[in-house]
């Protein structure tokens, strides 16, 4: 059995999803369990609801719904699609919630409006499939995948889940040859919908590969495979053949948008490798992730735009004792923040993290009753695994360097433009 990913971009068009019905076909006879995004940037459009709506911008949410819904349908009736009643269940829910008004958290309503990406294109997906000689049974995920409600960033109970898919998945491969279901959400013991994270989809599809203990797990992307470099930023970025699962791990934590960071453990806990291919091109061999150490490795650039840096620094001018770190240690616990890099002066303290500007607002605010606090924005993180001078030279080169810090494989700056 293997399991595959297949994510937003190669369902972003009719063209698109009628070339995953290709690559699927070449698998007859095998065992697959397919894990699929929402289609092309429809995550990014329900987010826009679930902004508008929790702004209590009722008239905009249901619009901006609107063109999810219209989107949909229209790819419903390209594909020649018979069973609208799913669609519509799925869009009933969603109206119905935002004809409320949020009393809730904004996280809570975000993961319920924008898991129906993934509804609405399996259900379109796999009802096409099916007219195609690809013959599937569709599961609803949130039947499978029992999470904690920590909304935005579900964590998965393995126990609960696993005993589901010996219950539910496994029996199903006894009558078909394909499941299709989605990836990114799960739900709570009391049926409130979750999410994983942006890009989560490859975390789920680890979690089913560990699961049922597939022989190999397959990420679909429109890439030939990883790179060392964003190709947009960078065109002479190069394809890696062979990563280890150890690799992969330290460039996703350094934000490399190779793969979901969660991906890797359920894999490397079971030995089963990776495969990421290209949809566009599936002859490719691509990269595998393995166990196998990997030596020889180029530089590997990761950039991450939009970064904040803040500076506490006591008062009095006290040196920043260990209850001030703990301190502000809890502060950014509570207000679920990770910061992308952090350094301890004498009197200060430095750490940069991802712009979201409610969550830095509110630490912030917590943190000036300890502490001065400066915040500076527009910062760019550069983290170079197995770098060189040279390439260190040519990505800094005539921008301020606001703080640095390096060890044996990995050096990590953060710039600011001048
Ligand atoms: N649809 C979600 C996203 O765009 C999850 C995923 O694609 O993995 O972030
Ligand atoms: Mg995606």
């Amino acid at each position: 059995m293997k399991v595959f990913k297949f994510g937003g971009a190669s369902i972003s068009s009719i063209e698109r999803i009628q070339n995953v019905a290709k690559i699927i076909q070449q698998y007859k006879g095998e065992k697959l369990l397919i894990i699929f995004s929402a289609m092309g940037k429809v995550t990014n459009d329900l987010e826009k609801v679930a902004s508008a709506f929790y702004a209590g911008n009722k008239e905009a949410a249901l619009s901006l719904f609107y063109q999810v819904k219209q989107l949909h349908l229209d790819l419903f009736q390209q594909l020649n699609n018979q069973a609208i009643a799913e669609l519509s269940n799925i869009f009933t829910e969603i109206e119905w919630l935002l004809h409320d008004k949020p009393v809730r958290d904004y996280d809570y309503y975000y993961d319920q409006i924008v898991c129906c990406g993934e509804l609405l294109s399996t259900v379109c997906i796999s009802e096409y499939l099916n007219t195609v000689d690809c013959k599937n049974e569709w599961i609803d995920v949130r039947d499978i995948f029992r999470t904690d409600d920590n909304f935005r960033e579900a964590n998965i109970d393995w126990t609960f889940s696993q005993q589901k898919v010996n219950e539910i998945i496994k029996p199903l491969f006894n009558n078909t040859d394909i499941v299709i279901t989605q990836g990114f959400i799960g739900a709570t013991d009391e049926n409130e919908s979750t999410t994983f994270g942006r890009e989560g989809s490859d975390y789920s599809a680890a979690i089913f590969s560990n699961m049922l203990d597939v022989e190999s797990q397959t990420i679909w992307k429109d890439v030939d495979g990883v790179m060392n470099a964003d190709p947009k930023l960078f065109p002479a970025a190069q394809i890696i053949d062979q990563l280890s699962y150890l690799e992969v791990i330290e460039m996703a934590y350094y934000g490399a948008q190779v793969i979901h960071p969660k991906t890797i453990k359920p894999l490397q806990n079971k030995g089963i490798p990776l495969l990421v291919k290209c949809f566009l091109n599936p002859d490719l061999p691509g990269t595998i992730i393995s166990n196998q150490p990997t030596l020889n490795l180029p530089p590997i650039i990761v950039i991450k735009e939009k970064q904040v840096l803040m500076q506490v620094s006591s008062r009095d001018f006290s040196f920043v004792e260990d209850s001030l770190v703990a301190k502000l240690h809890d502060l950014l616990l509570e207000n679920k923040i990770r910061p992308s890099l952090s350094q301890n002066g004498a009197i200060s303290l430095l750490c940069s993290m991802d712009d979201r500007p409610e969550k830095i607002e509110k630490l912030a605010l917590a943190a000036s009753e300890f502490f001065d606090v400066q915040i500076e924005k527009n910062c760019t993180l550069l983290t170079i695994r197995h770098y060189n001078e040279k390439v260190i030279k040519e990505l800094t080169e005539g921008r301020i360097q606001l703080l640095s810090q390096k060890t044996k494989e990995t050096i990590q700056i953060l710039l600011k433009t001048k």
